[in-house]
């Protein structure tokens, strides 16, 4: 079973923020920035070239959630940045579908290298 799997069915412990039957989201491990949190579906997609048509409502529902969590976090207004890596070039570590929400100060230009 993956790392997020094991968070979802409570094997490994998390700082959860936000729970529903569908999603998840606690903070990063490792934040990269003062706000740092993932936002996971429960269902084990690996990658978004795993995304099926069955998963649109999934989706959309993921960022009305990362949208509340911002405003509850504070950086609705200053701001923030929601980014999914997606396999070897894209630097994905964890190979089940997770959004980023970062923020809480300038995140600086989007890098790719
Ligand atoms: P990726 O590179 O796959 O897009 O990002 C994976 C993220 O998961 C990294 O930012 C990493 O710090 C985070 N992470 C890895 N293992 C754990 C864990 O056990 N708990 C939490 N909360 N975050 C984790
Ligand atoms: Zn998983």
């Amino acid at each position: 079973m993956c790392v997020f799997c094991k968070i979802v069915n409570g094997e490994i412990p998390a700082k959860v923020v936000y729970e529903d039957d569908k999603v998840m989201a606690f903070h990063d491990i490792n934040p990269q920035a003062p706000v740092h949190i993932l936002v996971i579906p429960k269902e084990h997609i690996p990658t978004v070239n795993d995304l099926e048509e069955k998963h649109k409502e999934l989706i959309g529902h993921i960022f009305m959630v990362i949208k509340e969590i911002a405003k509850e976090m504070g950086i609705a207004e200053s701001g923030y940045r929601v980014l999914v890596n997606c396999n070897r070039d894209g630097g994905q570590e964890i190979y089940h579908l997770h959004f980023h929400l970062l923020g809480g100060a300038p995140l600086g230009p989007m890098v790719c290298r």
